[in-house]
């Protein structure tokens, strides 16, 4: 089914673990060619790509802190130097950054979300615009952009999760601007919005609440990596979603109803 992603260069931000390294996982199973990226050198990060090579890819890792725009485009700038260009971008490093009520967030708080969840997609993606518009006029395929928006982006995220779920909220927003800016030069910008998974996202919380969450939850669990990976190869795959951009896939247990 994504036999077209075999060869492809795809960097994945934020793939040092969870839902990014799932995703590395299964675009190496179709033999593309993947930049892990994470904050730090870790022999994780190292057996990570050991494990991505042996499973049919070719890896490397890319170590960047995504909060800093110099390191954005230092990112774009090592993985296209090693591999040639960049066909496929998914801006996936985020997170919670914080949980704080409106009456105690502060200046700190208010940055370091923004710069984790907004900032960093931007300005990576900012700097990958040229290759994706080189890939798409030297392949005649669309070049893809996809970025981990958030249940929360859509609903508002629970009390303390406001900064969170607004900085999600503004990545699918300007999602929506790109694909007036960039269509006409074969570029699809594409969400996968994840609702509860199986992460260490929720580490934070404990057994009984995680509990209660699932219970709301009309599928009863929370969800796995693997369950969402694949829709990052589907909006990856031109033959699969080369009609496809501007939307955003939920993928969440029927939690919501959007
Ligand atoms: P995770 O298991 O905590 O993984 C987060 C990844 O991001 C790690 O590889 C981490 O690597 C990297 N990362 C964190 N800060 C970074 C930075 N400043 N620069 C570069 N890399 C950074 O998280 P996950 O649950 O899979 O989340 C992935 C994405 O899904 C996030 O955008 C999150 O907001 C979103 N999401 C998660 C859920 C959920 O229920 N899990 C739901 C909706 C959306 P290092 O620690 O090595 O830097």
């Amino acid at each position: 089914m994504f036999e077209d992603l075999r060869g492809k260069r795809v960097l994945i931000t934020g793939s040092t673990a969870g839902m990014g390294l799932a995703a590395a996982r299964l675009f190496a199973q179709h033999g593309a060619k993947v930049g892990l990226n994470g904050r730090r050198v870790t022999p994780e990060s190292l057996a990570a790509v050991d494990e991505l090579n042996k499973l049919g890819g070719e890896a490397a890792f890319f170590q960047a802190d995504l909060t800093k725009s110099d390191e954005c485009e230092r990112l774009i700038d090592a993985y296209t130097s090693h591999f040639g260009g960049l066909d496929v971008l998914i801006n996936n490093a985020g997170g919670l950054g914080g949980r704080k009520g409106l009456e105690s967030i502060d200046d700190a708080l208010f940055d370091h979300v923004m710069n984790l969840n907004a900032r960093s997609a931007l300005m990576v993606t900012k700097y990958a615009i040229p290759h994706l518009r080189q890939s798409a006029k030297e392949s005649g395929q669309t070049a893809s952009v996809i970025s981990t928006g958030s249940i929360a982006g859509r609903e508002g995220g629970g009390i303390g999760a406001g900064m969170y779920a607004a900085s999600k909220a503004w990545l699918h927003d300007i999602h929506r601007n790109w694909v007036k800016e960039f269509t006409k030069d074969g570029i699809r910008f594409n969400i996968v919005s994840p609702g509860t998974i199986d992460t260490a996202f929720h580490d934070d919380k404990s057994d009984d609440l995680k509990g209660n969450i699932a219970n709301s939850i009309p599928m009863g669990r929370f969800g796995t990596i693997e369950e969402v990976a694949p829709t990052f190869a589907f909006f990856a795959s031109h033959a699969c979603s080369g009609y496809i951009t501007g939307q955003i896939l939920d993928v969440n247990g029927g939690q919501i109803a959007p």
